[in-house]
């Protein structure tokens, strides 16, 4: 299996719970990294933080979602047992998963009108939150090995 570069992307969140939007960083990179072609795997390595692909064109579908995870998963409930106080933050992380992957056409992330990808924070605001993003391969299928 070819050596997968990984780039780092540094982030930071204002809130306990938000969404934040990564697509633009993850397009800059691809280009930066001039990949045509391939897969950005999208992923954080925070076990109270999430990615997902979801609408960017309302921000009222953002907000929906967390008040939904905050109905379906409470702060407290009086069986958990976790000692930091933030199994809510551990639940709605399992709940959305670390990673995405989005195909790269022509120097494109490949992701429809409405699309956009999103760093979900659960335990914030957190002063640097970490995603990785690696690329399956460059123009012509070759690895320029960074
Ligand atoms: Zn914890």
């Amino acid at each position: 299996m070819r050596n997968l570069p990984i780039i780092t992307l540094l982030l930071q969140t204002k809130s306990r719970n938000q969404m934040l939007e990564i697509t633009d960083h993850v397009q800059r990179l691809v280009a930066q990294h001039q990949i045509q072609s391939g897969l950005a795997i999208v992923c954080v390595p925070h076990t109270t933080a999430a990615i997902t692909i979801n609408e960017n064109a309302d921000p009222d579908v953002k907000h929906d979602l967390l008040k939904k995870l905050d109905q379906l998963i409470p702060k407290s409930e009086t069986y958990y047992q976790h000692d930091e106080g933030n199994s809510d933050s551990h639940l709605k992380t399992a709940l959305i998963g670390n990673s995405a992957t989005v195909i790269i056409e022509r120097g494109q992330l490949v992701l429809g009108r409405w699309q956009g990808i999103y760093f979900c924070e659960f335990d914030g605001p957190r002063g640097i939150g970490k995603g990785r993003f690696g690329k399956a391969e460059k123009r012509g299928g070759k690895s320029n090995g960074d």
